[in-house]
Parts: C-alpha cells; sequence; structure tokens
C-alpha cells in the first residue's frame, strides 16, 4: 500500500512502515487538513522530494531514525513516534535541528501487563513443551509439573504505567510484589498493598523479577553477570521493556548455570538487526550478540515473543488516536505529549 495526497499548502506528513488497514485508518482521520504519504516500507522507499517537503514524520520504533535520515528532511518540524519508547530516534540530533519529538503515553499499559503474564504463565505452566508435545499427538504428563503463581513474589523495576498495571494484575492472582524506581509512588504501593525497595533487594527475594523501566544510560544493562549473580536461584526474568536492560550474553550464561529457571523475552538486544542478520556482514561484537541470542532462542525455558506486547486491536487504535491528537495539537501551535531531553541509550 502507497497512500499519497499532494497539496503544497498543506503541512506534508509522512508514515512509514505502517500497514494497510492502520494506514488508512490515519489517512480517514488526517487527510482533509495535511497531505499525506503512507508507505508500508520504510523510510529508505521514500523518493527525495517527498523526503524534502516532509514537515511531520509519524514513525514507529523500527527501523531506527539515525541522522543521516534527518538531514534528508531538512524541512522536518514534528516527529511524532506511534510508540511509548522513543530511543529509536537519534534525539542528539533532532534536538540539533530544532525539531520536536512527540510520543504515546500510556496506549498500552493493559497490553504489555497482560503480555508480561503471557509470558510467566507459559514459563510457570511449561507451555512450550506442551504445545510440542500435543503437536504431536503425545498427551503424557512427565516433565509438565508447572507453579503457581499464589504466594509467590513479584520483584518490578519501574512502576510507571506498566509495571503500576503488573502490579494490579499480579495482586489479583494472590502474589506479594516488591518493587524498585527512582521515583516511588506511596500512593500506588498502599492503594496497591506493594514495597518499594532497593533494587538489589528486589533481585535477590524475587521468585519473579519483571522489567518495565525505560532504555537509558542509567538502564543499560541493568541485568548483568553482577546482578544475576545477585538473584534468587531458579528466578524467573521477564523482559517487556528493551532489550538494552538485558545483557544477553549473560543471561543466557545465567540459564547455563541455572541461576534462573527460564526467561520471557519481548524485547531483545539488538533486535532491530535480527530480522536480516548476516554474520559475514556484521562486526564482532554483533557477532557475539547474534550468537548469545540464538543460544536463547534454543533453550526450552526460554520464550521469546517479537516485541509484540503491545500489540493489540485496542492498543494499536489508541497508538493512532494519540498520534493524530499529537499532530493537530501541534499543527496548532499546542504541541502535546512531548519528550523531553534527558539522557538517552544510543542503540
Ligand atoms: P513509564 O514512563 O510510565 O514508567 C517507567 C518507570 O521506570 C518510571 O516510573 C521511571 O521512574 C522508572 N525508571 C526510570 N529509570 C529507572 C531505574 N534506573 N530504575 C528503576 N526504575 C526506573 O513507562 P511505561 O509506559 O510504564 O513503559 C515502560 C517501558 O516499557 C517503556 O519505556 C518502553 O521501553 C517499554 N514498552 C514496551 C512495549 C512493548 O511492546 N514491549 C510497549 C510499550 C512500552
Amino acid at each position: 500500500m502507497s497512500l499519497t495526497s499532494h497539496d503544497d499548502t498543506r503541512m506534508h506528513i509522512l508514515v512509514p512502515t505502517i500497514n494497510e488497514e492502520d494506514g488508512k485508518y490515519l489517512a480517514m482521520k488526517l487527510d482533509k487538513d495535511f497531505s499525506l504519504t503512507i508507505l508500508e516500507g520504510t523510510l529508505d522507499e521514500v523518493d527525495k522530494d517527498t523526503l524534502a517537503r516532509t514537515n511531520i514524520l509519524l514513525p514507529f520504533i523500527q527501523p531506527h531514525i539515525k541522522r543521516a535520515q534527518l538531514e534528508t528532511m531538512p524541512r522536518l518540524k514534528l516527529i511524532a513516534t506511534r510508540s511509548t519508547g522513543y530511543d529509536h530516534i537519534d534525539r542528539a540530533a533532532a534536538a540539533e535541528r530544532g525539531i520536536l519529538i512527540a510520543n504515546v503515553p500510556g496506549y498500552g499499559e493493559t497490553a504489555v501487563a497482560e503480555h508480561t503474564f503471557a509470558l510467566l504463565l507459559t514459563l510457570s505452566r511449561k507451555m512450550q513443551t506442551t504445545y510440542d508435545r500435543i503437536k504431536e499427538g503425545n498427551y503424557s504428563v512427565e516433565g509438565l509439573q508447572g507453579f503457581d503463581l499464589y504466594g509467590k513474589t513479584l520483584g518490578v523495576i519501574g512502576t510507571g504505567a506498566i509495571g503500576l498495571h503488573v502490579i494490579r494484575i499480579a495482586r489479583g492472582f494472590g502474589m506479594e510484589v516488591i518493587a524498585n524506581d527512582i521515583v516511588q509512588n506511596k500512593f500506588a504501593a498502599e492503594v496497591l498493598g506493594f514495597r518499594y525497595t532497593s533494587r538489589a533487594e528486589v533481585l535477590s527475594n524475587a521468585d519473579i523479577v519483571t522489567l518495565h523501566a525505560p532504555a537509558l544510560p542509567s538502564t543499560y544493562h541493568l541485568i548483568n553477570r553482577d546482578s544475576l549473580s545477585g538473584m534468587k536461584k531458579g528466578a524467573i526474568l521477564i523482559n517487556t521493556a528493551r532489550g538494552s536492560l538485558v545483557d544477553t550474553e549473560a543471561l543466557a550464561w545465567a540459564l547455563e548455570a541455572g541461576i534462573l529457571r527460564g526467561a520471557g523475552l519481548d524485547a531483545l538486544e539488538g533486535e532491530e538487526l535480527l530480522q536480516h542478520f548476516e554474520t559475514s556482514a556484521s562486526n564482532s561484537d554483533q557477532d557475539k550478540l547474534y550468537q548469545a541470542t540464538l543460544a536463547l532462542q534454543k533453550r526450552q525455558n526460554v520464550f521469546i515473543t517479537p516485541h509484540v506486547a503491545f500489540n493489540t486491536t485496542e492498543a494499536l487504535r489508541r497508538i493512532l488516536d494519540t498520534t493524530v491528537e499529537n499532530v493537530y495539537a501541534f499543527a496548532q501551535g499546542r504541541p502535546t505529549n512531548l519528550v523531553k531531553l534527558p539522557e538517552l541509550v544510543t542503540v
């Protein structure tokens, strides 16, 4: 699908990497006031003239928006990303060019929190093995014993919108919850019945640790050999936040060493390279990461999903609606949901 409407008197919006249905929805919402180029392909597939007259870019989390791409769009004034995370955008380069960045906060807390439990229950009830066996007509229960979530301690790193919804669900299962955040929400802790403590205590006391902090230099490889060594033996790690929070090689080591019982991952380090990875074209760091990811992929106690935690009908509609609101707010001179300019990890 590629939808283009040309009208040089109106602001031009470029929407790459979008499926046909969502593209049509955005077109229906925006095309009376803006000229549009909407395509399923990436920015690399857009011609020079279209890039040159683009004022507003509505990207998704992949591929990454790098400095060189921003240079092809001299009239770009707003990047309204169709996501909560914005670590896929070179914010330093955008700031230098006076380009604002808006995101979609809070669209997916229910979807991502529910997916967190999809990963956890898959591991706690050995669903992968069960699924494989039943497809082969094998109804043996041998080795399928799981464990209750009731009464277990969940450790939550990051108690923002998603982390708090995870806690709400966990309390429904009858789990105890301990949490760590650089900003404590004492009201939520009281209402939902959980306790804040240090990161070290969360890691050493939790039966399951789930990550809900953003990708920042301060959270880069928050889970590494040291922190994994301090985790409760036989714990489970769930990451639906960002791949950069977990050192993949250290995770593969901890699983092999039996420190962890399992891992559920919706976000992987370097995930943008995984779909088309070519060993020969990579540098040695990328290759090491790829090999470590392959080692995880092969393990029966690791369940990986391809960054789909947000991917529900309801959440996607909320993303598109907020993106449209971000575009109109900017066009009317009162931009909303602007991303501040704190520290940033370039991945
Ligand atoms: P949020 O901003 O509401 O919450 C993030 C929380 O992390 C905040 O409370 C913040 O104080 C805390 N935090 C920051 N640095 C920390 C640190 N060093 N240690 C502990 N806590 C720290 O964000 P959210 O909407 O809850 O989303 C959380 C993350 O989930 C996002 O940043 C994004 O990377 C990820 N996400 C993933 C998907 C997916 O599909 N897998 C979808 C949406 C969001």
